[in-house]
């Protein structure tokens, strides 16, 4: 796995427990690294690929759906799960899914406290950052700094919601539509949506930042 870091001053901690699966996929990957079979590098690529690109784009078609459709928003609100799988996103990590909606009052921020729970179906792989303890921890007690070493600055008088996945119940954030966005087309809205924008460490872009 490839270390992350963001320019944001979090001291990125790994957990060094892994799971009995993560310790047989890591001793898979040493045998086949030491045969010569593998390169580590081409599988960062590829786990930086699933965890920045394919699986958020599910995510962000969600939303951008969500932005241009009234009654599919008002469904994934109620029924996140259904909506979501009328897209064909589903499965594993992503059974049961709750969206929950930035409005111009309250900005809305994921975090599993107690492990890496995480919405696989529609965003893929959960960042470094999101499984490490400093995140995990500070997100609940300080999440408008945390926020801010995101680089999102909100206004004092915004609410700050914090959501605890669990097992049982992931979330989607379904950032608001930026501005001067009218007009533009579902799948070019998609491109605007970023993964963090869907944990609520950021903002869906304007269309001058997506170019
Ligand atoms: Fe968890």
């Amino acid at each position: 796995m490839s270390e992350h870091h963001h320019a944001d001053g979090f001291d990125h901690h790994h957990d060094n427990h892994f799971t009995a699966m993560e310790a047989r996929v890591k001793a898979l990957e040493t045998v086949l690294t030491e045969k010569g079979l593998i390169d580590p590098a081409a599988i960062d690529a590829i786990v930086e690929t699933y965890e920045t690109k394919v699986g958020p784009r599910n995510g962000a078609r969600v939303v951008a759906k969500a932005w241009v459709d009234p009654d599919f928003a008002e469904w994934l609100k109620r029924d996140a799960t259904a909506a979501i799988e009328s897209l064909g996103f589903t499965g594993r990590q992503g059974e049961h899914m709750r969206a929950v909606f930035n409005t111009p009052d309250t900005h809305n921020l994921v975090v599993c406290t107690l492990c890496s729970c995480y919405p696989w179906a529609v965003l893929g792989l959960p960042p470094v950052w999101y499984k490490a303890p400093p995140y995990r921890s500070r997100a609940v007690i300080d999440p408008r700094g945390v926020l801010a070493e995101f680089g999102i600055d909100l206004p004092a008088e915004k609410r700050i919601r914090v959501w605890d996945s669990t097992a049982e119940l992931r979330y989607l954030v379904v950032p608001e539509r930026p501005h001067g966005t009218e007009g533009i087309s579902e799948e070019k809205l998609a491109d605007l949506v970023t993964r963090d924008s869907m944990i609520g460490t950021g903002l869906a872009l304007s269309p001058e930042a997506a170019r």
